[in-house]
């Protein structure tokens, strides 16, 4: 595809996500494009980034784009060297202009982080960092096949805590086969007492292909029960806010103020632009998708091209039922406001009696004129969201 037409003066987004491809071994559960860490897989990935980088910041020529939010995240970005990740964020520097109050998160394995590293990302301006911890007990951490102990996860809070960053979360896993509610809302409070000023927590997604998947198939594991996993996210919603985080998103919670700006970019139906392999990016009304692979990606980057698979040219109608999709993932809910100002249409012109029959069932409420789910809504929030879907209705 002709990148002039690609490219053609998009409404310059200020978000940023790099896709690092590399892990220090695959989690039994992941689906994820990763590959096993190579130093020399390190060269190139990052000497093919670079041109990517290079290339976007040419093909937008007479105006340098202005980010406030970089999310670095993968994969593994903390399995890279640190003169690697460092580069990553030198490129970063380079290619694009920081706005001065620009959030800027690495995500990392508690497996693969070390004071100095810590220190050094801080020094580069890495404010925000998100640890994937997932779980506290042993057993569900081996069932995941994460590299980790619950014990190394403290560690890495410490140490992030020692080289300076006051903008932690932990990403935590609930539902996995073995894992009592018990264990759950103890794992909970193990995490709490670390402080952190956000936690993601999700349902375990038993992913076509992994490993994880194949174990229960063949009988080798128990999946967790459908009502037990949903009465993990209840108990967390509620022990979480009790803790004095809110949850401001089907799946995370925050210190007040602490809410990952990155990703409400994503919930508002934001633009964005995604490097490195398997990246999304959202132009305008265009959603393109890199090269998942990365010989491919590194391949089309070599001679001279953005390494772009797919181009989606956005209708209208899909704009608006992504907009509804990802506003009702929030706990405020969708902006009616905003959307009216967005579309030019009301949303009951465009779903005229589907709010009034969705509130009627309790599943979404309106508040100070936001359309959200209801704590019923939010148990079965995929079937709610799918009634929004386009061309399902006559
Ligand atoms: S560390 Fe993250 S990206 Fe890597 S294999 Fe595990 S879950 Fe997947």
């Amino acid at each position: 595809m002709p990148e002039e037409l690609l490219l053609s003066t998009p409404d310059l987004p200020s978000s940023l996500y790099i896709h690092v491809p590399f892990c220090v071994r695959k989690c039994l559960y992941c689906d994820f494009i990763s590959y096993p860490y190579s130093s020399d897989g390190e060269s190139e990935y990052l000497a093919g980034l670079e041109r990517e980088m290079a290339l976007w910041e040419k093909n937008v020529a007479g105006e340098r784009w202005t980010l406030s939010t970089v999310f670095i995240g993968g994969g593994t970005p903390t399995c890279l060297s640190s003169g690697g990740l460092g580069e990553i964020i030198t490129n970063v520097e380079r290619h694009f202009n920081l706005a001065p109050d620009l959030e800027y998160t690495v995500e990392a394995n508690p497996g693969t982080v070390h004071r100095a590293g810590l220190e050094a990302l801080r020094r580069s301006g890495v404010n925000r960092l998100s640890l994937g911890a997932q779980a506290c007990c042993s057993n569900t951490l081996r069932t995941l096949g994460r590299i980790h102990s619950h014990q190394q996860t403290v560690e890495a809070v410490r140490q992030a805590r020692e080289a300076g960053f006051d903008n932690i979360n932990l990403d935590l896993i609930f539902g996995v086969p073995g894992q009592t509610r018990a264990g759950w809302l103890g794992c909970l409070e193990k995490i709490i007492a670390l402080r952190p000023e956000h936690i993601s927590a999700y349902g375990l997604q038993l992913e076509t292909g992994t490993p994880l998947c194949a174990m229960v198939d063949d009988g080798t594991l128990q999946p967790c029960d459908e009502d037990l996993q949903l009465d993990m996210y209840y108990a967390a919603i509620d022990t979480l806010q009790h803790a004095g985080f809110e949850h401001y998103e089907i799946s995370n919670f925050a210190r007040l103020g602490r809410e990952c700006r990155h990703n409400l970019v994503y919930w508002h139906n934001g633009g964005y632009l995604g490097l490195g392999p398997a990246a999304h990016s959202r132009l305008d009304m265009r959603r393109l998708a890199n090269e998942e692979r990365l010989d491919n990606y590194l391949a089309v980057l070599a001679g001279g091209s953005l390494p772009i698979i797919r181009c989606e040219e956005l209708s209208e109608q899909n704009d608006i039922f992504e907009t509804v999709f990802l506003g009702l993932r929030l706990s405020t809910g969708l902006d009616l406001d905003s959307f009216r100002e967005r579309f030019g249409v009301t949303l009951d012109q465009v779903y005229p009696e589907l709010v009034a029959r969705l509130s009627g069932a309790n599943l979404l409420e309106i508040n100070a004129n936001h359309l959200r789910l209801t704590r019923r809504g939010l148990a079965v929030a995929n079937t709610v969201m799918a009634e929004f879907v386009p061309f399902t209705k006559s």
